[in-house]
């Protein structure tokens, strides 16, 4: 039988009439003869809720038991799933991760898959299940504790199975029609794509679009899975949504093809660190073992240097999620008690947010950045930190002007025209 791999987002599972909603999309696929593997997130405000109990309790909680807690969010749906399918006489059983399992690493809150064992899954379609409902979002570790996969993973679920399974299709239902050229919640003249680019995708994803989990990207771009985001509250057919597709199957050639942003990040700077090799490694070090994400770094003259010549000392700034500025904090307090660093101080401003032009004609045209900053500009917004890559360009700005950035940008850039 050709499979099918379907996954439906928080929004798409907010409530009982929802989730009908998707299983009667589920049934209309097996009446087309295929195979399908249903994948679920949790209902829409679920995890956050399980995320807020979690931090309550215990703010530096241990991951063990945040992975507990938090993937209890998409049982609830994998079994309504299951059941709703049931009561449409479709033969469908619900899966939690370590019943299939699916084995992951033990990098709670963050794990990765390491295999998807197929056995117990192909033996119920043997008997005539049509349908395997699996819970987003959750793995096993192999101490045998349950795992998640980072916010928004159960899109990397979905396409885990789509390789694992081969399935023809790895179809990502969600709240908007397809991915656009920037957050159409932000700008109104946000375009659809037809298609998108893997590296694009990748690219836009890992600097804060979350319509895709950046790691489903990867393991897409890897395992040739064909990738197609469309909405689940429309009707929809094979030609629906965006295609997420090798850079040879797109004819679009624009220099910039989207705008991203990511709105909850911190800026964190060192003030009056020793100026001597090792430092660096001696701050990100201690940083990188608590876990913390850090994106952008720069290192600049202290006010204190230039003042007395005679002390070899710098300031090191560097960005990072607002939810994880309390353990970076905690990490460079323990490093300065063990005598590994010294700074004056820590000042932390939580109120900025990133904002990224991506386009693999970066690659072959020069101009990009002028062309952002004076946009950026002629609005008055200051940039605070920049960093660039070969397809991309980001900054750091204040979190009040990230959605003027977003328009501005994708203006400048001429976003809502065909190319
Ligand atoms: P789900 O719960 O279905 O996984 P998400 O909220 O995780 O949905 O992702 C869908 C959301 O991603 C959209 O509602 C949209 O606001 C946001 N988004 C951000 N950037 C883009 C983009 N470039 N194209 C489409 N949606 C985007
Ligand atoms: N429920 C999880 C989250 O909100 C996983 C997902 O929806 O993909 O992050
Ligand atoms: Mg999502």
């Amino acid at each position: 039988m050709p499979l099918l791999v379907m996954k439906f987002g928080g929004t798409s599972v907010a409530d009982l009439t929802r989730i009908k909603n998707a299983a009667q999309k589920v049934k209309r696929e097996i009446e087309r003869g295929y195979d399908v593997i249903v994948i679920v997130s949790a209902m829409s405000g679920k995890t956050n809720e399980l995320v807020g109990w979690v931090e309550e309790t215990s703010p530096l909680f241990d991951a063990r038991e945040y992975d507990a807690i938090v993937s209890s969010g998409e049982n609830v749906t994998a079994g309504l799933m299951a059941l709703t399918l049931q009561e449409m006489d479709v033969p469908a059983r619900s899966w939690q991760g370590w019943q299939v399992p699916i084995n992951t690493t033990a990098t709670h809150s963050s794990a990765r898959f390491t295999s998807i064992e197929r056995a117990n899954i192909d033996a119920k379609f043997s008997e005539g299940f049509k349908v395997a409902v699996v819970a987003g979002f959750q793995g096993l570790s192999p101490e045998g504790r349950i795992t998640t996969l980072g916010r928004g993973g159960s899109d990397t679920t979905a396409v885990a199975f789509s390789a694992a399974f081969q399935a023809e299709r790895c179809d990502i239902y969600t709240d908007v029609d397809g991915i656009y050229t920037t957050d159409p919640r932000i700008s109104k003249k946000a375009r659809k794509l037809d298609r998108i680019a893997f590296e694009e995708m990748l690219e836009l994803a890992s600097l804060g679009a979350k319509v895709l989990q950046t790691r489903s990207v990867e393991l897409a771009m890897r395992f040739k899975v064909r990738l197609r985001v469309l909405s689940s509250f429309e009707d929809t057919d094979e030609n629906s949504g965006t295609l997420v597709c090798d850079e040879e199957e797109i004819m679009e050639s624009k220099v910039v093809s989207g705008v991203a942003y990511s709105r909850d990040e911190a800026k964190l700077t060192l003030v009056t660190v020793e100026d001597r090799p090792g430092i660096a490694a001696a701050i990100f070090g201690p940083l990188a073992k608590a876990g913390i994400n850090v994106d952008m770094i720069v290192q600049n003259i202290s006010e204190l240097q230039e003042a007395d010549k005679t002390r070899a000392v710098t300031d090191m700034t560097f960005s990072c999620p607002t939810s994880q500025v309390a353990r970076a904090r905690k990490a460079l307090e323990e490093a300065a008690a063990q005598g590994h660093i010294k700074y004056d101080t820590l000042v932390e401003d939580n109120d900025v947010a990133k904002v990224s032009v991506v386009g693999i004609g970066m690659r072959s045209h020069t101009g990009v950045a002028a062309r952002m900053f004076s946009a950026l500009s002629a609005e008055n917004v200051n940039i605070k930190v920049i960093s660039t890559s070969e397809i991309k360009i980001s900054v750091l700005i204040d979190r009040k002007y990230m959605e003027l950035a977003v328009q501005a940008l994708h203006d400048a850039f001429e976003l809502d025209k065909v190319s």
